[in-house]
């Protein structure tokens, strides 16, 4: 995919801009709070209908402004197309100029994140990483998007009904209402989350070696949370036996639930394993170990996308050059090449130099200035 215009109105601290994209690797540099991840917040925005910042989207409004718009324009093996959202007193996206709803939007422009927070990958919490999947998933398949709405709503109500309730009230059929549904979406996606692993734990091996000269192994694995243990590598071939071993489980710690007022397990409780020379990344590596693992992951994606869409997402780089080292700034470098086109923010344009189809631009308080 290609990213062939950026048209922002009054997004954050742009007031208009009109930007031609010609080239596959584009930097944006300049001093700091003059608006460069602002930039590629509005392409992320364009292609997720969220922020990676904040949850507040009128936030992304400009101070002085009552409505904002972004749109992108975009090719893919496809075609060209747009996707346009406007802010005003309600939120549109239009693809094309026909208006879509948000869970239509998903995955139409595939774009790859990669800021300093994507270092916490490796070592932070479980959410981090079951959200790295997920998105991974939903960006390139929409009954995934779908499995994980419906999950949600159904794992909003049980937890409110669990807080409505005491244990002497509910009863057995009530509360098999709520675990027969929740297991029945659960038992989808967990076949799901654990096929795109296997992929992407083959895919981050090979670049993990790579960065390490072939000295590291890393590997990944799924872990099912249980009785407040991580168990790896659970599998099972049909979908309902894994329905079979959700209305199990739910039913095993109902009374459990029903005192914490939450669902303690299900594949929000999940986490993914990470392991260098069979050894857990997250305990034990060094923080250039998990710098690397961090790295393998995102590329992984970036390959899987291909794999998955037949073309290469959008990738975009936050800020990263100047956290990683100069080898793995090397590597990500090379990994581009010109395959894969890419919007790379820094404050020091040395740091990104010597690139081949590249355009700089200096970003200089919401003004942006082509080179
Ligand atoms: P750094 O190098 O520090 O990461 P940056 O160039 O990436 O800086 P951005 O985060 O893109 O900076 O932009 C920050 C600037 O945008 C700040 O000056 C901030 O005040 C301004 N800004 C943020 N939101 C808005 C808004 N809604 N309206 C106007 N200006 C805004
Ligand atoms: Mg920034």
């Amino acid at each position: 995919m290609r990213i062939e215009s950026i048209k922002l109105n009054n997004f954050r601290n742009y007031q208009v801009v009109d930007l031609k994209i010609k080239q596959p690797v584009n930097i944006f540099y300049g001093n700091n709070a003059q608006g460069k991840t602002n930039i590629l917040e509005s392409i992320y925005y364009a292609a997720f209908g969220f922020s990676f910042r904040t949850k507040n989207e009128e936030e992304l409004k400009n101070f002085t402004a009552q409505d904002f718009s972004a749109l992108i324009e975009f090719s893919n093996k496809y075609g060209k197309n747009t996707l346009k959202m406007l802010k005003t007193s309600k939120k549109e996206i239009f693809y094309n100029e026909n208006k879509i709803r948000a869970k239509e939007q998903y995955g139409l422009l595939n774009v790859v994140l990669f800021a300093p927070d994507d270092l916490q990958l490796i070592k932070g919490e479980p959410s981090l990483r079951r959200r790295f999947l997920n998105m991974e998933i939903a960006q390139t398949n929409s009954y995934y998007y779908n499995l994980l709405v419906k999950y949600n709503k159904i794992l909003v109500q049980r937890n409110k009904f669990l807080k409505l309730s005491s244990e002497n009230v509910i009863s057995e059929q009530e509360f098999a209402v709520w675990d027969e549904q929740l297991a029945m979406v659960a038992a989808e996606i967990l076949p799901l989350r654990q096929e795109v692993l296997h992929k992407l734990a083959v895919l981050a091996g090979s670049i993990y070696q790579e960065i390490t000269g072939q000295k590291e192994n890393l590997t990944l694995h799924y872990s099912i949370k249980i009785n407040n243990e991580f168990k790896q590598d659970i599998y099972f071939a049909t979908a309902q036996q894994w329905q079979d071993f959700y209305l199990e489980e739910l039913k095993k710690r109902r009374s459990l639930d029903l005192v914490r007022k939450y669902t303690s397990v299900g594949p929000h409780r999940d986490d993914l394993t990470i392991l260098v020379n069979d050894k857990n990344l997250k305990a034990f590596g060094s923080q250039g170990q998990q710098r690397s693992g961090a790295l393998a992951l995102k590329l992984a994606e970036l390959e899987y996308i291909k794999e998955a869409k037949g073309e290469y997402p959008i990738l975009l780089l936050d800020d990263v050059m100047s956290e990683l080292d100069q080898t793995r700034r090397q590597h990500i470098l090379h990994f581009i090449n010109d395959k894969v086109q890419t919007f790379i923010t820094v404050n020091d344009k040395e740091l990104v130099n010597y690139l081949p189809a590249s355009q700089y631009y200096q970003v200089l308080e919401g003004k942006i200035i082509e080179e």
